[in-house]
C-alpha cells in the first residue's frame, strides 16, 4: 500500500477520536452535576420557591421590571430622555387650574428595554425604580408593552407582583388608574 492512500485516514481518525472524547467529557460534567444535585438533597426550583405564586428571592440591587409611582410622577420626561433605546413613552396633559402636567400614559416597551437603569438616575422625584419582578411571560409582543399608568397603583409600585393578568387587564383601561397626580410642579 502506498503512502498516498494511508495519509488521509489519520486526520479523519484523530478528528473522530477528538469528537467522541469531547462529547464524553461534556456528558461527564452533566452526570457529575446531576449526581451532585441529588446527593445534596436539593429540591427542584418549583419545590423550593413555589414559583410563580411565591417569587424567587433576588439581590437587593437586582434590576428587574420597573416600579413606577403614578402619584408622584411630574411628567418631566427626564427618564425618557436618558433612555438609550427610547423605549419609554410618556403621555401628559396640562393640568387645569394648577401648574404642571397630569400623566396620561407611562409606557415602557420591554421588547426594547435592556434593564440598564439609566432612567432611574435622573428622576427628580424618585418615582421610578428597578423592581424585583424578573419575568413577564406573554403570548404576544403586546404583552411586553406595559403602560404603568393603567395598572392598579399597588401593582405598578411593586407592592403586588407585576403579572401578565394585570397587564392584560390594563390594556382595556381608557384612563390612568385613579390616584394619579393632579399635577403641580
Ligand atoms: S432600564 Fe434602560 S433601557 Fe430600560 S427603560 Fe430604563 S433607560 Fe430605557
Ligand atoms: S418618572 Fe421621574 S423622570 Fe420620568 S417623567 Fe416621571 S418624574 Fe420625570
Amino acid at each position: 500500500m502506498s503512502n498516498r492512500s494511508i495519509r488521509p485516514i489519520w486526520p479523519w481518525f484523530t478528528n473522530l477520536v477528538t469528537a467522541v472524547t469531547t462529547v464524553a467529557r461534556g456528558m461527564l460534567v452533566t452526570l457529575r452535576t446531576w449526581l451532585g444535585t441529588h446527593q445534596a438533597g436539593r429540591q427542584t426550583f418549583t419545590e423550593e420557591f413555589e414559583y410563580p405564586e411565591l417569587g424567587a428571592p433576588v439581590a437587593a440591587r437586582y434590576r428587574g421590571y420597573h416600579r413606577f409611582d403614578l402619584t408622584t410622577c411630574i411628567a418631566c420626561d427626564q427618564c425618557a430622555k436618558a433612555c438609550p433605546v427610547d423605549c419609554i413613552y410618556i403621555g401628559k396633559e396640562r393640568a387645569e387650574g394648577a401648574k404642571g402636567f397630569r400623566v396620561t400614559g407611562y409606557t415602557i416597551d420591554y421588547t426594547k428595554c435592556m434593564f440598564c437603569a439609566l432612567c432611574v438616575e435622573p428622576c427628580p422625584v424618585d418615582c421610578i425604580f428597578m423592581g424585583a419582578t424578573h419575568d413577564l411571560s406573554s403570548y404576544s409582543r403586546d404583552g411586553a408593552v406595559v403602560d404603568f399608568s393603567r395598572l392598579p397603583l399597588e401593582v405598578a409600585w411593586g407592592k403586588a407582583t407585576l403579572n401578565p393578568t394585570a397587564v392584560a387587564a390594563s390594556k382595556t383601561a381608557t384612563r390612568p388608574a385613579p390616584g394619579g397626580l393632579n399635577a403641580s410642579v
